[in-house]
């Protein structure tokens, strides 16, 4: 066979894995101890769909297991739970091999020969096994021997259209004369959905509760040294090809479905889901891989982070942003992003504050449209915040602590700590900074991208209605000050306490945003501002009120020690010190127990220090630098949030190696093997975490009025740090050098602006290089 009429018969290319180490991760071998984890690391998403990166090789008879589907905004609410959670979709990736109708399964004896490679530039999951020849006159595989067959697989969820998932098989046959059968099934039942309709090349069904339709269009060839071969129908998107191996036979298999989510009748996604499938036959699946592959390197090109001189710290960026840029679906207002991504079952698929504190920058500076659409969740949530305001006697709107789809509260009511004692869950009511983060995000997103559509369209509305909230949350007393009582900071290890700096600080800038916006609507957009200010019942007495609010907030500050005290009394707790506990395995809530970590000063997470990163403009002179040194050793690092917040202040403070230390720690929560807990999904705001660090930290970038800031201070050992990024419509890259001392700022497109560096404001119109001082 000529090469060429074999690549055309071949699906090579397709299943070959980009060349540079540098851009995929792999794995040989099989340790079950650690497949979960591998599965959430390897995971395939594209902010729709999301699939787990399950073993196409199993130790049972079946060489492919399901692989987990997420499809976002599929919820239901057992009754029995009532809280909402991500229903995972049909598996649609199964396969069942038979050689002379036994099942042929990998040879377990030598795992060296499975190979699983997660394809980073190209969004992709590949396999590799190679199949033992038979041995003896049976049918079953044994003993090693000269091999046999040669199976490579690959399957991504597509990202140039969000409903599209495609799987590539390819056997390479070494022997002649099996009888093979091909089964390509789809496992539906017992995912929690109820059938509606059935038919060969479509399935729908329903959530139980939530009454939301999913449907699921699927057709797949085969086959044989390039010439199709007929499918037998074995049931609903379930095929079935046999027939006989030749030695050099290549047999090429390939899958495509599409996927559809909706509240309408069946019929609407039904339709929907097979006319994107039928888009599809006139370029194929190399039509889809092509456009998935298209879709990858245009977000690769405006996203990736160059970095030279710290490899471990390149890898763990680029999974970072392989996990971002498949997190989101720009097209869809509907969803946002759960603190595990459609990575995994953790968390439910709820929302909580990690997405607008942690994950929405990344968006806003590199892909605008999603950080919008992010956003938009939020302001169709509102009425449910505006709702659960008023249930618990207050004005505005307070968000849920955990959102599912609705955005009514589904915080579970109790969960069961690693301890297996049944602790009482606060958060959804006390938990109530939520509503300052919502509010902040909208506010940095406006002020990065200048989307004046978006905020009169719906940021104002957010901003106001929680500035109002706040203004109706902190009751005046006898001392002349508001007070905002019986609440939990970012700190959940401390419950119903006073005054939290992080709420009251954050909660006194919501307030004054809702000023800054009132007067900025009504002089800039009278029209638009009349009828909001009408509809929402907002006066000038009222504006009025929230001044004085804002202005009397108790803060917690010290003036003397500029110190903030976390929460009313924190000082006088008892002061443990961490350091003792250095070589612990588990949180400092369990090794002190929950009632001794209440009464301490250890706190779970980035609190005060938390504010400092949000809102450094709270922090004068060095003050910043002291409570960074009162707090960071009181962390006990309980989330893996936590290491963000610290590492971003560490970097500004100019202390790179410490800086390093919590970026290092962060990399570790999903990409060092000693790490239990990351069976149940990525830690997404983590990932975005790595982020933060190099650009907010490390590379010191700043917004002003008229443009940028940055104060590059670069860790031990990063030589080069270079990044892409887009501000109100202009395109801009960054690269710090630290070899040749050198910062580049260059205006790849847009309107001159200005970058301030060094305390001088300078003039941006192409680029600026300037030596870096170090
Ligand atoms: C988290 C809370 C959350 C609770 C219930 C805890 O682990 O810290 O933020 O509300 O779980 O999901
Ligand atoms: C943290 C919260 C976080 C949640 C989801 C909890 O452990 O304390 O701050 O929002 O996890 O990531």
């Amino acid at each position: 066979m000529t090469a060429e009429r074999r690549q055309s018969r071949t699906l090579d290319a397709a299943l070959t894995p980009t060349p540079d180490p540098g851009w995929v991760l792999s794995e040989t071998g099989e340790d079950p101890l650690r497949e979960s984890s591998l599965e959430t690391r390897y995971a395939v998403s594209n902010g729709f769909l999301g699939v787990r990166g399950a073993r196409v090789t199993s130790r049972g008879a079946r060489w492919i297991v399901p692989a987990r589907t997420y499809v976002a905004g599929l919820f239901d609410t057992d009754p029995e739970d009532a809280v909402p959670a991500l229903v995972p979709a049909a598996g649609w990736l199964n396969v069942h091999l038979l050689a002379d109708g036994e099942p042929l399964a990998p040879h377990a004896g030598d795992p060296a020969l499975h190979r699983l490679t997660l394809d980073m530039r190209r969004g992709a999951l590949f396999s590799e096994w190679r199949a033992p020849k038979r041995g003896g006159g049976g049918n079953r595989p044994s003993g090693p021997g000269p091999l046999g067959l040669r199976i490579r697989t690959a399957r991504l969820v597509s990202l140039a259209r969000r409903s599209l998932g495609l799987q590539l098989i390819q056997m390479d046959m070494d022997e002649g004369d099996i009888e093979v059968t091909l089964e390509a099934g789809c496992e539906g039942l017992g995912v929690g959905l109820c059938h509606a309709t059935m038919t060969q090349a479509l399935c729908v069904w329903r959530t139980r509760q939530s009454d939301i339709g999913l449907a699921m269009a699927g057709e797949a060839r085969l086959r044989v040294d390039g010439a199709e071969i007929p499918a037998q129908a074995l049931g609903p998107l379930n095929w079935s090809w046999t027939w006989k191996t030749q030695p050099g036979q290549v047999v090429t298999f390939a899958r495509l479905v599409a996927l559809e989510r909706g509240r309408g009748p069946d019929a609407e996604v039904a339709d929907t889901a097979r006319e994107t499938l039928h888009a599809t036959r006139a370029r194929g699946w190399r039509g889809v891989l092509a456009d998935h592959e298209a879709a990858w390197s245009y977000r690769w090109a405006l996203s990736e982070v160059e970095l030279d001189g710290d490899p471990a710290a390149r890898t763990a960026l680029r999974f970072a942003l392989y996990h971002l840029n498949g997190a989101v679906n720009p097209d869809d207002e509907d969803v946002s992003i759960g603190a595990r991504a459609l990575t995994g079952d953790d968390y439910l698929g709820h929302v909580f504050w990690d997405t607008e504190i942690y994950i929405l920058p990344f968006y806003a500076l590199t892909w605008p449209r999603a950080a919008r659409a992010l956003l938009m969740y939020r302001f169709h949530t509102l009425d449910a915040a505006r709702a659960k305001a008023a249930r618990l006697g207050w004005r505005g709107a307070f968000y849920a602590w955990e959102s599912a789809d609705t955005g009514a509260e589904a915080a579970p009511g109790q969960v069961i700590a690693p301890d297996r004692q049944v602790v009482k869950i606060l958060c959804g009511t006390q938990e109530q900074h939520i509503s300052a983060d919502v509010a902040y995000a909208v506010w940095q997103y406006w002020q990065i991208t200048g989307d004046d559509d978006f905020l009169v369209a719906a940021g104002a509305e957010i901003i106001l209605e929680t500035a109002r909230f706040w203004a109706s949350r902190a009751i005046l007393e006898a001392d002349g000050l508001r007070h905002i009582r019986g609440v939990i900071g970012p700190d959940e290890y401390h419950e119903t306490i006073d005054d939290n700096a992080f709420t009251n600080v954050m909660a006194q800038w919501n307030i004054r945003r809702g000023l800054d916006v009132a007067a900025l609507m009504a002089s800039r957009w009278p029209d638009a501002w009349g009828p909001l200010a009408s509809r929402l019942e907002l006066d000038a007495a009222e504006l009025d009120a929230w001044r004085i609010a804002a202005d009397t907030i108790k803060t917690g500050l010290n003036p003397t020690t500029g110190l903030y005290e976390q929460f009313d009394g924190y000082f006088g707790r008892e002061d443990i010190v961490l350091g003792q506990y250095a070589g612990r395995s588990v949180p400092m809530d369990v090794v002190l127990g929950r009632a001794r970590t209440q009464q301490s000063q250890v706190i779970k997470q980035a609190d005060v220090v938390a504010l400092l990163a949000l809102l450094p403009q709270a922090f004068e002179g060095d003050s910043g630098a002291a409570n960074f040194s009162y707090y960071a050793p009181r962390c006990g690092q309980g989330s893996s949030l936590s290491p963000v917040l610290h590492g971003v202040v560490a970097a500004r403070l100019g202390d790179g190696e410490t800086a390093l230390g919590y970026f290092r720690k962060t990399s570790a929560i999903d990409l060092a093997d000693t790490q239990a807990a990351d069976a149940g999904g990525v830690h997404i705001a983590a990932l975005s975490g790595l982020w933060l660090m190099a650009v907010f930290g490390f590379a010191g970038l700043t917004f002003h009025e008229g443009g940028i800031g940055l104060k590059p201070q670069l860790p031990p050992g990063w030589d080069r740090l270079a990044f892409p990024f887009q501000w109100r419509g202009r395109r801009l890259r960054v690269s710090i050098n630290a070899i040749e001392k050198r910062l580049d700022v260059t205006l790849e497109a847009g309107e001159p602006m200005t970058a301030v560096v060094g305390g001088a404001s300078l003039a941006l119109e192409t680029d600026l290089s300037l030596p870096l001082a170090i």
